[in-house]
């Protein structure tokens, strides 16, 4: 058996396409281009080259994008100033703060004074508290979680019911993944680094979405014949034929899961793409809930 691709990148196209149309939409009615401000502090080239794609994304569609860098040693209170400034600037729709940021920075304070209107990462205490809470709406749902569930829903996929393995508890992955599943009534088992047995766990699950950072991790013979694997993990694997020198892989061992899986989605081209994608819908989110 061979499991069918979930192919991340054409989905993320359409969804960048649909939100290009209702840009020019908006745009030719005569409202400002939505428009979201990143802000980087420190030179981490990933998280360098994450906020880069993500400006670059926002032209493709026809956005603007503010981009504020700050040095690693920035302190709190600059980094705080930036992000009221940004709250306040009637031009900026969407504020992103690129994670992590320097260890000197407390990030809880950073991401909790962002104006909820403009939280287009849905990390903000008030939008994952809503997330958490039945009867609750969040104004924003995280990028990557968002973005898997649509991958999940694109492939056909039944949440309801279904038994879900959440590997990885993290703030900007594991744990909304978890509570969106549960919004979605599949049953959700969550999974970090003292859990037992974790083979025997990820074996009885219908829905697995792997989120660790560990390199392929995951062997085939953990997955359940016919079961649904997301890929979140992103992790550079030595490859001397590549310019690089590496290639990207995730957190399960493709070869092996693509024998046993009934859906797969591949690393890269498949929850990567999404998060941008998803990221660019709430920012025209957020600039319809502003000026509707
Ligand atoms: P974190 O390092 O913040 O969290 C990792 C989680 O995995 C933790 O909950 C940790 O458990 C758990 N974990 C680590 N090792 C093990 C293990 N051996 N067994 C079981 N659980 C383990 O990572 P992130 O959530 O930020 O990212 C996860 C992966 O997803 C990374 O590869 C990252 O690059 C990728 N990513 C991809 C995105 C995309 O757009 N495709 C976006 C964001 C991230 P504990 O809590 O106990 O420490």
């Amino acid at each position: 058996m061979t499991a069918q691709l979930i192919d991340g990148k054409s989905i993320a196209q359409k969804v960048r396409e649909e939100v290009a149309v209702e840009v020019a939409r908006r745009t030719a009615a005569g409202k400002p281009q939505p428009t979201l401000a990143t802000v980087l502090v420190g030179d981490r080239t990933d998280s360098a080259a994450y906020v880069s794609s993500k400006g670059k994304a926002c032209l493709e569609l026809g956005m603007g994008s503010i981009s504020e860098h700050l040095p690693a040693d920035a302190a709190q209170e600059l980094v705080e100033e930036v992000v009221k400034r940004l709250n306040t600037d009637p031009k900026v729709n969407g504020i992103l703060v690129q994670l992590p940021m320097p260890a000197h920075i407390d990030e809880e304070r950073v991401l909790s004074i962002i104006d909820i209107e403009k939280d287009v990462d849905g990390f903000c205490p008030i939008n994952i508290g809503r997330l958490a809470q039945k009867g609750r709406e969040p104004l924003f749902v995280p990028c990557t979680p968002s973005g898997c569930i649509y991958l999940l829903e694109t492939a056909g996929v039944k949440l309801e019911g279904a038994n879900a393995v959440v590997l990885g508890r993290s703030n900007i992955v594991g744990m909304p993944m978890a509570l969106l599943l549960i919004r979605n009534n599949a049953t959700v088992t969550v999974c970090h680094s003292r859990t037992r047995d974790l083979p025997a766990v990820i074996r009885q699950a219908d829905i697995l979405i792997a989120a660790i950072g560990k390199m392929e991790m995951v062997r085939g013979d953990w997955i359940k014949p016919g079961a649904v694997v997301i890929d979140v993990g992103i992790n550079e694997k030595a490859d001397a034929s590549k310019k690089k020198g590496y290639r990207l892989v995730g957190d399960v061992n493709f070869e092996e899961a693509v024998q046993v899986a009934g859906w797969i989605s591949p690393v890269p081209g498949g929850v990567g793409p999404m998060t941008i994608a998803m990221l660019m819908r709430n920012t025209l989110r957020a600039a319809q809930i502003q000026d509707p």
